[in-house]
C-alpha cells in the first residue's frame, strides 16, 4: 500500500485535480501518457451523443484483465485514478511493478464508459437509462461497447469501478464506508463457482490492501443478484469481476485521497493477479467484512431544545443532510422529533443546550415563522433559551459546514 500510495503521489495527473470534468478535460489531461509507446488507445465505441468512448491497453502478458469506469457519470473517482495509473505505465525505465505487469498482463481499460453523463454529472446516459441495468438488454451503446468488449477480449478478470452514496456506512452503527467491496453472484442461489471463487480471492486482496490504509471503513456490497447488472453478468460470462465502490472519508470532498489509495489498490490488485499471490489470499479478509448500511442522515442534532421566535423551548432533535453529501456543504433539514433511534454520520449531542434557528432557517407565514423540512439548516447552539445566552457552536451558516 505505501508503495501504492507514492506512485499515486508521484503520477498524479494534475490537470485532473477535482471529482467533476469532462471527457474532453479528461482525455485531454491523459493525452501525454495515452499517447506513449506504452499504451495503445483505441475507439471502441460512441455515447448516444456520439463521444468517442475509448480502450487504452498495456502489456503483452497470457493474463487478460478489464477495467471500466464511469458507467455511472458522477461516479468519477476511479476515472481519476486509471488517469494517474496511466501516467505510472507510460514511463519508461526499469520499475519492477510496471515491467512484472507488462510482462504477465494484458490490461484493458475503458475510463469513462459513460461520458454523456459524465458531462452534467449524473448517474444516467443520455436517454436517462442506467447503464449498469442495462446489461441483459444492451439498449444503450455504452452498454453495447463493454459487451463487445467482454466478447472479442475474453478477460479472465475484470474490475468495475464505481462510486457509492457517501451516506452509507460499515454495519448498522459504524462509520461511514470509504471502500466497498463485491465479488459479485452470477446465479440468485448466490452460488460460487470458479469464476466467482477467484473474483472472492481477489476482493480478499482488496480487503487486506485497503486495510492498510482505511482500517474499519471498508465494507461489503450487498450481493443480491442482479440480472440486469454488469458485474453479475461479466461473473456469468466467465470474468472474474470485482466491484469497487468509492463512498466518502472525513475530510476528502474532491475525493483525492480515494483516488490515492484507488491507485494503491488497483495496483496492487493487478500485481497479485500478475504473481498469482492472490490465489494464496484469505476468503475471510472479504467475507467478514460488515455489510453497506443505508439510510443514514448527515448529521443528527439530539437532546436539544428548539427556540422558535417568542415560544417556550420544547425538546426536538433535527437531521440535517447536504445538498453535497461528499463535500458536506449546503444542509438542509430533513427530519425534526423524536430522532433517538436514528442513525447519522456525525451526530452532535445538544443535552442541555438550545438550538436558536437563524432567520434564513425559518419559513414566514402569515401566522408566525415556520421550521419547515427543506429548509436551510441553521443553527446557533445555546447554553440558554435567551439569544444573547453563551454561544457554543453554530450549525450550517458560513459555508455551510
Ligand atoms: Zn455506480
Amino acid at each position: 500500500m505505501n508503495t501504492g500510495l507514492q506512485i499515486a503521489a508521484r503520477y498524479r495527473v494534475e490537470a485532473i485535480p477535482a471529482r467533476r470534468f469532462t471527457h474532453a478535460e479528461f482525455w485531454t489531461a491523459v493525452g501525454p501518457s495515452v499517447n506513449s509507446s506504452a499504451l495503445k488507445t483505441a475507439p471502441i465505441g460512441e455515447s448516444m451523443l456520439g463521444r468517442p468512448i475509448r480502450s487504452v491497453t498495456f502489456g503483452q502478458g497470457p493474463t487478460k484483465v478489464l477495467l471500466w469506469s464511469q458507467m455511472h457519470g458522477d461516479e468519477s473517482t476511479a476515472s481519476m485514478s486509471l488517469a494517474d495509473i496511466f501516467r505510472f505505465l507510460a514511463e519508461g525505465g526499469g520499475d519492477p511493478l510496471r515491467e512484472r505487469l507488462r510482462r504477465e498482463l494484458t490490461i484493458v481499460f475503458i475510463p469513462m464508459l459513460n461520458p454523456d453523463g459524465a458531462e452534467v454529472f449524473q448517474r444516467e446516459n443520455a436517454v436517462g437509462i442506467d447503464v449498469n441495468r442495462d446489461a441483459r438488454r444492451l439498449s444503450t451503446p455504452e452498454a453495447a461497447t463493454l459487451k463487445k468488449m467482454q466478447e472479442s477480449f475474453r478477460p479472465e478478470f475484470g474490475f468495475n469501478l464505481h462510486d457509492q452514496n457517501a451516506r452509507t456506512r460499515v454495519g448498522r452503527r459504524g462509520v461511514q464506508s470509504g471502500i466497498a467491496l463485491l465479488a459479485p453472484a452470477y446465479d440468485s442461489a448466490l452460488s460460487y463457482n470458479d469464476v466467482r471463487s477467484r473474483a472472492r480471492l481477489v476482493a480478499a486482496a482488496l480487503a487486506t490492501t485497503f486495510a492498510h490504509a482505511i482500517p474499519g471503513r471498508i465494507a461489503k456490497y450487498d450481493d443480491a443478484f442482479n440480472p440486469r447488472a454488469f458485474g453479475d453478468l461479466m461473473q456469468q460470462w466467465g470474468t472474474s469481476t470485482v466491484l469497487i465502490e468509492s463512498g466518502a472519508l472525513p475530510d476528502d470532498p474532491q475525493k483525492q485521497r480515494l483516488r490515492a489509495l484507488n491507485v494503491a489498490a488497483i495496483l496492487a490488485a493487478l500485481d497479485a493477479i500478475a504473481t498469482k499471490s492472490y490465489a494464496a489470499a484469505d476468503p475471510a479478509a472479504y467475507e467478514s467484512l460488515p455489510f453497506n448500511q443505508g439510510g443514514a442522515f448527515d448529521v443528527l442534532i439530539l437532546g436539544g431544545q428548539l427556540v422558535m421566535p417568542s415560544k417556550p423551548p420544547m425538546p426536538v432533535d433535527l437531521a440535517i443532510n447536504y445538498d453535497d453529501a461528499v463535500a458536506r456543504m449546503r444542509g438542509r433539514v430533513r427530519d425534526s422529533g423524536d430522532l433517538t433511534d436514528a442513525i447519522a454520520i456525525d451526530t452532535v449531542n445538544a443535552s442541555g443546550l438550545f438550538l436558536h434557528p437563524s432567520p434564513a432557517a425559518l419559513s414566514t407565514s402569515p401566522a408566525g415563522p415556520m421550521l419547515r423540512l427543506g429548509n436551510v439548516a441553521e443553527f446557533d447552539l445555546r447554553r440558554g433559551p435567551s439569544a444573547s445566552s453563551e454561544l457554543v457552536r453554530r450549525i450550517g451558516g458560513e459555508g455551510q459546514r
